[in-house]
């Protein structure tokens, strides 16, 4: 029996996305060339407020999604100052760069995943499009930079003029916040001078503060507070406590602070966590996280009784209870013998101490609370571990920050949201402003859509299939 042969279905594949690819960058150059063509004629005005005249057209190569097209577009210098603009640029978002807003977005996305030769070999692999690492870097750190902006745009109108839109809560639920810091390795140029955890005391690191906000409204089938999916948040950045603090600050108030009736702050008991727990949330119910005293309280064992010492179930019955003045005391009858290990204890047993209002887990645990920050914890490995912390990395402070923003954004699903909040260049300078790109591009394209339909009734052939590649459209009409 005959039997066809079988097709290499995925060369087939392979050859129509470049075909259409090409297609597609074709109709694009002729669409941008038909758009130039239609614009009205305009003045351009310089910052210094003096009319700039036209130098002529100059070409660029400009990289999109569906590949390179060549751009040419007027440019325009003032006598005065000898600025130089190119309106063009300005209206598709393109000024001082070759690569399309589209193929920026996939950068940043790609440069926030992994690492950046990682994240060139990625965008040729998913995207057909060939950027060097470098390219990646620059371009996803500037993105990084614009989200910190749009970032703190929006904090600062939260804290002066509160949240605009109040999100919705669900009765009942129970609304987290919660921090920590890990550290991040930087450049040695920047750590000159700063004190760190080094063994001759210098830095190689330094704290990046990561914060969530959550919401928990059931409990898993054994009974355990359970967290609502995609309801976490992230912010964070290198930064002062202080700083950090208006920034989770403003992030609880943006889901809906003031709206919730039950409040926890969860942390890791560290003293600038106090501060902010007091500053920013001094209606909340503040618990430090169990897994972190369960670790102090083996540290106490260790220095009493050795390095594979565990704690006694006594002490952990205690913590599980929350009884921290008896377990201090019972483990204050322990003190080793020598200074030096009597002092390191005495801290461990302050650090109980300090956070024993904190720390009263029987009740919390009753009230259906989460008693870890493990939220938090894996955001700090998710968020920033995953991307920052790889080997061999070493960061600027700078460029550290905005993948963290970056990252940040991503994680919260705000990144469509930021891409499309993008904030449009004032057209003060144009002495008749135009409709911005879009709309202007939107109108150009149907124009010409309807140019092409009435064409095709005239001779009955459909207008639909667009030019070969670099040809411009619809010619013959
Ligand atoms: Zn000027």
């Amino acid at each position: 029996m005959a039997t066809r042969q079988s097709p290499d279905f995925e060369a087939w594949e392979t050859l129509m996305l470049q075909a259409a690819r090409q297609g597609g960058a074709g109709v694009l150059g002729s669409l941008l060339t038909h758009w130039q063509a239609q614009a009205p004629r305009e003045s351009v005005l310089c910052q210094c407020g003096q009319r700039m005249s036209s130098r002529g057209r100059r070409g660029k190569g400009l990289l999109t999604t569906l590949g390179p097209i060549p751009f040419a577009r007027s440019g325009y210098e003032c006598k005065q100052c000898h600025r130089r603009r190119f309106p063009d640029d300005e209206r598709l978002d393109i000024v001082n760069t070759t690569y399309s807003p589209g193929v920026r977005r996939l950068m940043a996305r790609a440069g926030s995943q992994t690492q950046f030769e990682q994240a060139a070999q990625d965008l040729l692999c998913y995207a057909g499009l060939r950027v060097e690492a470098r390219e990646i870097e620059r371009v996803a750190e500037e993105v990084g930079r614009q989200v910190e902006q749009w970032l703190g745009a929006e904090q600062d109108q939260i804290l002066q003029a509160g949240v605009s839109a109040s999100p919705k809560l669900e009765r009942g639920a129970k609304f987290y916040v919660s921090f920590d810091g890990t550290g991040v390795p930087i450049r040695r140029s920047e750590l000159v001078g700063r004190q760190g955890k080094q063994a001759d005391g210098s830095a190689r690191t330094r704290e990046t503060k990561l914060g969530c906000v959550f919401t928990q409204v059931g409990l898993d089938k054994e009974g355990y507070p359970q967290r609502d999916p995609d309801s976490t948040t992230y912010v964070g950045a290198i930064e002062s406590s202080t700083l950090f603090g208006w920034r989770i600050y403003a992030e609880a108030l943006r889901r809906g602070l003031e709206q919730a009736q039950t409040v926890i702050v969860l942390t890791d008991g560290q003293r600038y966590n106090h501060t902010i727990a007091q500053t920013h949330f001094s209606d909340a119910v503040h618990i430090v996280d169990l897994f972190h005293a369960y670790e102090h309280l083996t540290v106490v064992a260790q220095l009493r009784w050795g390095q594979e010492a565990k704690a006694p179930k006594a002490w952990r019955v205690l913590l599980e209870a929350g009884d921290i003045s008896r377990l201090v005391r019972k483990a204050g009858r322990q003190l080793p013998a020598s200074a030096k290990g009597r002092k390191a204890m005495l801290k461990q047993l302050h650090y109980f101490e300090n956070n024993a209002w904190q720390m009263r887990y029987a009740e919390f645990r009753e009230k259906k609370f989460f008693v870890g920050s493990g939220v938090v914890e894996a955001g700090c490995r998710t968020v920033i571990g995953a991307r920052l912390k790889q080997s061999g990395m070493r960061w600027s402070v700078r460029g550290a920050n905005a993948i963290i923003a970056l990252r940040c954004c991503i994680l919260s699903g705000r990144f469509e949201d930021f891409w499309a909040h993008l904030p449009a260049r004032p057209p003060f300078y144009l002495v008749n402003p135009p409709p911005c790109g879009r709309a202007m591009f939107a109108q150009a394209f149907k124009r010409m859509h309807e140019k092409a339909k009435r064409c095709g009734r005239r001779t009955g052939q459909s207008p639909a299939l667009p030019p070969p590649a670099g040809k411009a459209l619809w010619r013959g009409c």
